[in-house]
């Protein structure tokens, strides 16, 4: 019988030996050992690259098409409304329930500004005077999209958001206002038809994205397979799937989703805020480790 205060040797009370504590200590820290070489920029459970599906202007072909085929696949998208989006006006309720089932809601801006001069001499002639990017001011954009932020706020409740830069333009009067925005978001898409090759470099606000319009099928899994070989990430800029403008069809959209469901494994196909989290992530990783 043991008595009070009596201590019993360690294999008697069933305790690992101090030294053998020890041991086990030594055997973890190597593997965190401060100046061994970072592992390269990762994407999540092995996978070879990232895909994100973004649908712009809030269109009633996205709820109607898009999300559905979206849903029968168990993928998530990214759906970047204007706050003058008559569909998000009429079908509140729909919108609100699609970020409820894990789709993502992002800023587009309320009026969809855009420069009435495009890029390459290209005139935009549906742009309405008092909504021309050259007219604007740089603070007038960030305020614009700033409250386009509460409007999102109050339909999903969300704190963090992505933007999209309306028509892909990142100038107000004559100057960048990518730094004007860059505090209000954690990550926004350009334009730029190229997948983002070494995301470990990729500035966060200047995502590149392909406008695919008019396309087949397999024109739109050829742009994945670019993101596998580079090991990089390749975003969607979709507006109408099987109708409305820019319209991709239903059946290239489905082709599309489909192949990214069976090949899950190899490419992560998420929304851009949870893609855009893991890269910065990644980037901090990374950073710290040089
Ligand atoms: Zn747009």
């Amino acid at each position: 019988m043991r008595m009070r205060g009596q201590v019993l040797p360690y294999h008697i009370r069933n305790e690992p030996r101090p030294f053998v504590i020890v041991m086990l200590l030594l055997c973890v820290t190597p593997l965190a050992r401060a100046g061994d070489a970072p592992g390269p920029f990762a994407w999540p459970n092995g996978a070879k690259a990232a895909v994100v599906l973004t649908y712009d202007d809030g269109m009633d072909t996205q709820l109607d098409n898009a999300a559905p085929d979206l849903d029968a696949a168990g993928l998530k998208g990214t759906f970047y409304l204007p706050g003058h989006s008559e569909s998000l006006a009429k079908r509140l309720a729909e919108w609100r329930a699609l970020a409820a089932r894990g789709h993502e809601l992002g800023n587009h801006a309320i009026f969809h500004p855009c420069l009435r001069n495009g890029p390459n001499g290209a005139v935009r002639e549906w742009v309405r005077p008092e909504y021309q990017l050259e007219g604007y001011t740089v603070q007038r954009i960030r305020d614009e999209v700033a409250a386009m932020n509460t409007t999102l706020l109050a339909l999903d409740g969300e704190t963090t958001r992505t933007f999209a830069y309306d028509c892909c333009d990142t100038t107000a009067g004559g100057r960048s206002y990518v730094d004007a925005i860059r505090p209000l978001f954690l990550a926004a898409r350009a334009g730029e038809d190229r997948i983002a090759g070494d995301v470990s470099a990729l500035d966060p606000v200047l995502v590149p994205s392909w406008a695919a319009t008019d396309v087949s099928g397999a024109q739109l899994i050829a742009f994945v397979q670019k993101a596998l070989d580079a090991g990089g990430l390749a975003v969607f800029q979709f507006h109408g799937i099987g109708g409305e403008w820019i319209p991709v069809s239903r059946e290239a959209h489905r082709e599309l989703v489909g192949w990214l469901a069976a090949n899950r494994a190899r490419a992560w196909t998420d929304t851009f805020k949870r893609v855009m989290t893991h890269v910065e992530g990644e980037q901090r990783r990374l950073a710290a480790s040089r």
